[in-house]
């Protein structure tokens, strides 16, 4: 079963792979394909047994911070497990799952509990850096779950206030965050799997801070 498909919790930014849309297809088609490493990912090539791997056509543009909804729901139907052999430089299939469908299936059998809570202070003075990579919280993040148990979208933000500078995504289900992805720049720092959950302390803790910010409405080419 997918699910049970072992993972690390943390894969930095050289262990997502981005493919041109002919090799991802002909991943899923044969199972396994050799990995032609473009230049910059060849400076720093994939390390990890298991990588994710993104089918990189799904979207024009991987901006994250324009329409970071529409990029989020994109990656995670784009993204999948793969077994990547360095020495080989080839690329397996890892299950059958793409990650949204994965993250759902990890998430129920998840014992949410045993889940890290969100340090809320810690947060707040940009300090999270084990789960949050030291952003900010987004103020729409909070109130949407203050509301209801489900977000998609911006969950933090650089001090400096520019989500193209630094920025995270996440993905909460039942106030747990089944995916956080870090962008720096317009790269992929860090992608987390099930980092933290949430509760209503913190967020009405989140919602006093007097470092949360909203999210700013940016455009391409401003
Ligand atoms: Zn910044």
């Amino acid at each position: 079963m997918d699910r049970y498909l072992a993972v690390p919790s943390v894969f930095d930014g050289h262990n997502v792979v981005f493919l041109e849309g002919a090799q991802y297809s002909s991943l899923l088609a044969e199972g396994a394909c050799q990995l032609v490493l473009q230049p910059e990912q060849a400076r720093k090539p994939p390390t990890s047994h298991i990588v994710l791997v993104v089918d990189r056509t799904k979207r024009d543009h991987w901006f994250w911070e324009f329409e970071p909804r529409a990029d989020l729901e994109a990656f995670l139907q784009a993204a999948r497990f793969a077994e990547y052999d360095l020495a080989a430089g080839r690329l397996r299939l890892a299950g059958d799952l793409a990650l949204g469908a994965w993250l759902e299936s990890r998430y129920q059998a998840a014992d949410v509990a045993a889940l890290p809570v969100l340090d809320a202070a810690a947060v707040c003075r940009g300090r999270e850096e084990e789960r949050l990579g030291g952003l900010y919280p987004v103020r729409n993040a909070v109130v949407a779950l203050q509301s209801g148990p489900s977000y998609l979208g911006p969950f933090g933000i650089c001090g400096c206030g520019e989500p193209g500078c630094h920025g995270g995504y996440a993905w909460v289900e039942g106030k747990v965050c089944l995916l956080f992805v870090e962008i720096l720049s317009v790269g992929i720092c860090q992608v987390r799997i099930l980092p933290f959950r949430i509760t209503r302390e913190v967020l009405n803790e989140l919602s006093l801070c007097e470092t949360l910010s909203p999210w700013p409405t940016v455009q391409p080419g401003r």
